[in-house]
């Protein structure tokens, strides 16, 4: 990944996806709210000062040189509804739904974050990009997998001719879990035992990072790359629900199609 700064503001890219796409993965520095949220929160329904999370959004369009009302994004749920949105959804959020695609140059995919898996996706040949938002529910019902089949079946995409970015995300490190997520997620990934590495406590450390590319390398995607990034090691620069207790915002990614 490379880190970039726009004023006080900085995010992140994966390289393999700055030809053809306009994407970030804005960190929570530089934005205009208070601590639990400081700063740059883009969650609308974690109780942050609404003129706050307006101005958050206004500055990230800012740093990206987009306009605030060609944004699309999501009322996420923890499912695995994919939404294939076009013109016609600007300035909307979809609700009950955690991936959006779309084919519609110069519109930009918004969701938000804060542990969960952000799940970036480009093709380069029949230029379509996706955005999901995977948490172990997320991932376990098939969120990445799904988002896939979505562009195959709206787009002809070819899983092949994807390119995919594995965001920060609450690492293998941090992300402790009981008996019935491992469960979940065994039955998800039922030959992956290694997405699972138990404790002395009788609990379980789960690696949604690899069980994001995993799933993606299952459903055909060959070119992966994983940020590798904690975001409950990194509070500095991340949210993490995890780490904070609840009491925090959500950071935001963004990816739409270079004009
Ligand atoms: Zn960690």
């Amino acid at each position: 990944m490379q880190r970039v700064t726009f004023r006080s503001l900085a995010y992140y890219q994966f390289e393999a996806l700055i030809p053809g796409t306009v994407h970030g993965m804005f960190t929570r520095l530089g934005g205009h709210s208070r601590p639990p949220w400081a700063s740059l929160n883009t969650g609308g329904s974690v109780g942050d000062d609404p003129a706050a999370v307006e101005a958050n959004h206004r500055l990230t369009c800012q740093a990206l040189g987009l306009d605030v009302e060609d944004l699309v994004s999501c009322v996420q749920v923890h499912g695995a509804e994919v939404g294939v949105v076009d013109e016609r959804d600007r300035g909307t959020a979809r609700p009950g739904t955690d991936a959006l695609i779309t084919a519609a140059p110069g519109l930009w995919l918004m969701l938000r974050f804060a542990d969960c898996t952000p799940v970036l996706l480009h093709d380069p040949v029949r230029r379509v990009v996706g955005l999901a938002h995977g948490g172990w529910r997320g991932i376990a019902a098939g969120v990445a997998r799904k988002t896939v089949e979505a562009m195959r079946d709206a787009y002809g995409c070819r899983p092949a001719d994807l390119i995919a970015g594995v965001g920060p995300a609450i690492g293998p490190c941090c992300y402790e879990v009981g008996e019935d997520v491992a469960e979940a997620i065994g039955q998800a990934f039922p030959a992956a035992p290694s997405l699972l590495s138990p404790r002395a406590n009788g609990r379980w450390h789960l690696d949604l990072w690899s069980a994001a590319r995993l799933q993606l390398a299952r459903v055909g995607v060959r070119q992966v790359h994983v940020a590798r990034v904690c975001t409950a090691c990194h509070t500095k620069e991340w949210y993490s629900h995890r780490a904070e207790r609840g009491r925090t915002g959500r950071h935001a990614v963004l990816i739409g199609l270079e004009k």
